[in-house]
């Protein structure tokens, strides 16, 4: 029987439908492939075979009544550990969360198992999202299925969303969740030769997710091809009351609206993002993307983005500013830990929970954050910072009178190995280079595998679209996606 785990969304929801194979059968194949992989990938903090099972049951027996399936009917997928899932722990792959079992469901979870999709269990991720390596979890690295060619040493799958990354990358899961506050779906995508999407902010609720930086904060799809995200996206999105920011929009049916036909299209290479020792083969990719474009029928116009070198730090501050702010309620009152010393008060407890709870770098986002937010230093750091993210918005509106997408690459370097830059902060916020001024200006993004390196590592290429126009990212996507034809897979070593 051929197996069921190369099977992506799409194919397992039409092979399900038509009979072809049971949703059982899909649910059973992808527990046997967590089993076996993770031990070596560490991609999953709990693995949850009897959620996919159940949800499998639920469609196979709504399928032999003869009752309408979901949209995802019988698709296994990971869930992000940032998502809450009642009944199951989840963690933000923090120690201070070890143990928190939600007495509620996300919103987005709620709605891929309300669309007859089924959980493989909570994916491994840097600790509250901080991060581009996943070195910063608790519950260890998540090692990337991908190796550089004739290589062994262990690779980074990404951050934050590298337990999805790398799990999709694998074949051990049908699509993952991924969230993006800076780069933490397009970056790890890059890294591992898969697709995802972040969308306009707003599209997905935010309900139930671990909240970092609220403003920011957007959740996407990861799969393994651009229809795939399509698919899964339609699934995620959509008006929430429960979430004051939710846009109170219709869903598109981006899957339906697919078309690599982008005869008209203008597309933006914005000159800036030429930044100074721009790797050769990240240069190379994007002249590919460049060309593929081209190709399918859209024109290549130069543009402006003038703001870009300062979106790093803008985002630097804005982002832990909103973290210290979020990460007050971990207090050892409410989740969690909690660490009581012998005689100890109430601001001792907070004190020894946090300190035992939170890990480096989550600290240092929180002592960032809290320094640009004080009083004496609140006009000088965070109120200009705001000042310099409504520029960078400006940018892109001016752009966005030119242009339909913009093309970039989508991280300065492949996959760098683990440990490499775990010591230097500065060099690890670099990795987000390309994708925070999206972020910042709260529009929709993607990454699709363009290629792979010298080295035998993947790349991504990044499209950056107007607000609302997810339809515009995903065929630009899948105009490249078409035409770069990655069909590469990791080397099985696990
Ligand atoms: N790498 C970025 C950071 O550490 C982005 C993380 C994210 O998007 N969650 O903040």
């Amino acid at each position: 029987m051929r197996d069921l785990t190369d099977l992506g969304l799409a194919a397992i929801r039409d092979g399900v439908a038509g009979g072809d194979f049971t949703a059982t059968e899909v649910a059973g194949a992808f527990n046997a492939a967590v089993a076996e992989a993770n031990p070596a990938l560490n991609a999953f903090i709990v693995t949850t075979p009897d959620h996919a099972l159940a949800a499998a049951a639920r469609v196979d027996a709504a399928r032999a009544a003869g009752q309408p399936l979901g949209p995802l009917a019988g698709v296994p997928i990971g869930m992000k550990d940032l998502f809450a899932t009642q009944g199951v722990q989840t963690t933000a792959a923090s120690h201070i969360l070890e143990g928190f079992i939600p007495p509620y469901e996300s919103t987005v979870s709620q709605k891929l198992w309300d669309a007859g999709a089924g959980m493989l269990g909570k994916l491994n991720l840097d600790q509250f999202a901080m991060g581009s390596s996943n070195e910063t979890s608790a519950f260890g690295n998540v090692i990337s299925p991908w190796r550089a060619e004739g290589e062994t040493a262990m690779r980074a799958p990404g951050g934050s969303s590298g337990g999805s990354s790398a799990a999709v990358a694998a074949r051990i899961v049908a699509a993952a969740t991924g969230t993006d506050t800076g780069g933490s779906i397009r970056q790890p995508a890059a890294f591992t030769g898969i697709a995802g999407i972040k969308p306009t902010y707003g599209r997905c609720s935010r309900w139930g997710i671990v909240a970092f930086a609220s403003s920011l904060d957007q959740a996407g799809p990861m799969a393994r091809d651009v229809t795939d995200c399509a698919i899964m996206l339609e699934a995620m999105a959509g008006f929430d009351p429960k979430d004051s920011t939710s846009l109170d929009l219709p869903v598109p049916a981006w899957s339906a609206g697919l078309t690599d036909d982008l005869r008209g299209l203008k597309v933006g290479i914005p000159r800036e993002y030429r930044i100074d020792g721009l790797n050769a083969d990240v240069a190379k990719s994007w002249d590919d993307g460049i060309a593929w474009l081209k190709d399918a029928g859209a024109s290549v116009v130069d543009i402006s983005l003038p703001h870009t070198r300062y979106a790093l730090p803008t985002y630097y501050i804005i982002a832990p500013a909103e973290a210290s702010s979020n990460l007050a309620r971990y207090d050892g009152v409410r989740y969690g830990l909690r660490d009581l010393p012998d005689h100890a008060g109430l601001q001792d407890m907070y004190a020894a929970t946090r300190a035992a709870g939170f890990g480096a770098e989550v600290k240092r986002r929180i002592m960032i954050g809290t320094y640009v937010l004080s009083a004496g230093f609140y006009d000088a750091y965070y109120t200009q910072a705001q000042k310099v993210r409504t520029l960078i918005a400006r940018d892109f509106d001016a752009a966005f009178g030119e242009v339909d997408v913009i093309l970039t690459p989508t991280a300065p370097s492949a996959a760098f190995v683990l440990g490499q830059k775990s010591d230097d902060p500065l060099e690890m916020y670099l990795n987000d280079v390309f994708s925070v001024p999206a972020s910042l200006a709260g529009l929709p993004a993607m990454s699709v595998p363009a290629g792979l390196d010298r080295s035998g590592l993947p790349l991504g290429l990044h499209l950056i679209g107007r607000a609302f126009d997810e339809q515009g990212v995903l065929n630009a996507g899948l105009a490249i996606e078409r035409r770069a034809g990655f069909a590469a897979r990791p080397g099985r070593w696990w």
